[in-house]
């Protein structure tokens, strides 16, 4: 018998199967909810924990489910079917979060804050600035500094996610002069406490996230808690937000995939003209024109994961041309569906409304459709590849 794709594996359908066990029993039935009210229900946030979302990359030596990349993102996909705002919970804390702490932090660091992630807390990454997103080797609003053998930081983020239930964020501050652009960059944890105000963000799609401005006013952070040496930080943040943009593509997976099964099933019922839809040549076409989408996208994000797991020199490559396809792809497929149900699908009626605000976050988050060809041209001129 020919082998099987790794997505195929006995684990991998398995570990879909329990994932769509559980999103249909308790996250479809509140994902309208969820998006109306842009907070996810607290039960629903414990039981998350419980799954081990929000701490999917967290080795088994500290308690997690040590998923693979892969597997993280089959978990992402399956979430984000039924509520992407749900699944960015743990696109953030079990992944991006994981990077950095298991990659960088000392042996106390990862016991502690590891622990916590697979003890049901956390996490949030802090990078953005109301200055900088695209331009990080830019950001100099949130600053830190030296007094008294501990670290102080102190300044701005925007559009975090997580902040909202974060019990510690990562925090990309400036410890060197502006003027050194890349390399004056820090990595910090901080603990979520009087020194930390946040105030949520009434975004368009993906709500429910948790997403939000943070103020961080003067916190003390002790020096176990930076994440290397100091100023090294500009390297080891783009590493993370290679495996951020894999799993960021798998959760457009799942809203597409959404997408596509409510226009498959609506033109299979609805009749015009005394056909069903399905029928007619031209729905047909956009039909075919948002599974090629879908499945391409698909083994993309998959390939790409199934790199990074291996650590492949090209995966960051492989990781940028995943979230660019299915970014663009994603808008067009969902675009798609919301045509073949019409009205209706403009409508606050149907699920494909919530999925088209949702799916554009993909072409903006963790690096946005510009940023994915930046990153793709430069590794054809030998400029990235995968590095600690
Ligand atoms: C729902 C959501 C969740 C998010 N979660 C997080 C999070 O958890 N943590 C976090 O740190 N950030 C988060 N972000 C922020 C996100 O990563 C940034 O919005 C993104 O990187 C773009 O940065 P910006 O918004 O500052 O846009 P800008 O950088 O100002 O870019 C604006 C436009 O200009 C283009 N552009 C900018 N520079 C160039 C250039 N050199 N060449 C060509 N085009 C350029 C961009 O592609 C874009 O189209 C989140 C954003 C969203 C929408």
């Amino acid at each position: 018998m020919a082998a099987k794709l790794p997505w195929e594996s006995e684990e991998i359908l398995s570990l879909r199967a329990s994932v769509r066990e559980f999103t249909s029993k308790y996250v479809e039935p509140v994902a309208d909810k969820i998006d109306r009210e842009n907070t996810v229900p607290e039960d629903l946030l414990r039981a998350g924990a419980d799954m081990g979302f929000w701490s999917m990359r967290v080795p088994e030596e500290y308690g997690g489910p040590g998923l693979g990349v892969l597997e993280a993102a089959i978990t992402v996909e399956e979430l984000s079917r039924a509520s992407s705002g749900y699944a960015l919970i743990a696109v953030v804390s079990g992944s991006m979060v994981v990077y950095p702490i298991l990659n960088y932090a000392g042996e106390e660091a990862r016991e502690r804050y590891l622990r916590k992630l697979a003890e049901g807390g956390i996490g949030a990454f802090a990078l953005t600035e109301p200055c900088c997103g695209t331009d990080v080797a830019g950001l100099h609003m949130t600053r830190a500094w030296m007094e008294g053998g501990e670290w102080v930081v102190e300044g701005q983020k925007i559009f975090i996610t997580n902040s909202a239930y974060a019990d510690f964020f990562i925090v990309a501050a400036r410890t060197g002069k502006p003027e050194e652009r890349h390399r004056g960059i820090t990595l910090f944890i901080v603990d979520r406490g009087p020194c930390v105000e946040v105030s949520k963000l009434d975004m368009m799609g993906y709500r429910g996230s948790g997403t939000g401005i943070v103020y961080f006013k003067g916190c003390r952070v002790p020096p176990e808690n930076v994440l290397g040496e100091p100023g090294t930080a500009f390297k080891k943040v783009m590493m993370t937000l290679n495996e951020g943009r894999i799993v960021t593509s798998a959760s457009g997976l799942g809203v597409m995939q959404a997408a596509f099964d409510d226009a498959l099933r609506y033109s299979m019922e609805r009749e015009s003209m005394g056909r069903r839809l399905i029928e007619h040549q031209m729905v047909q076409s956009l039909i075919a024109e948002m599974a090629w989408r879908l499945e391409t996208a698909r083994l993309l994000v998959y390939t790409a994961a199934v790199k990074l797991d291996r650590g492949d020199a090209d995966a960051p490559r492989y990781a940028s041309l995943a979230k660019l396809h299915t970014a663009q792809a994603g808008v067009d497929v969902v675009r798609m569906a919301m045509q073949v149900l019409g009205g209706i699908g403009y409508s606050r009626e149907s699920r494909v409304e919530r999925l088209y605000r949702d799916i554009k976050m993909v072409e903006i988050g963790d690096g946005t459709n510009e940023v994915q060809r930046m990153v793709i041209a430069k590794s054809y001129m030998g400029k990235i590849r995968m590095a600690k």
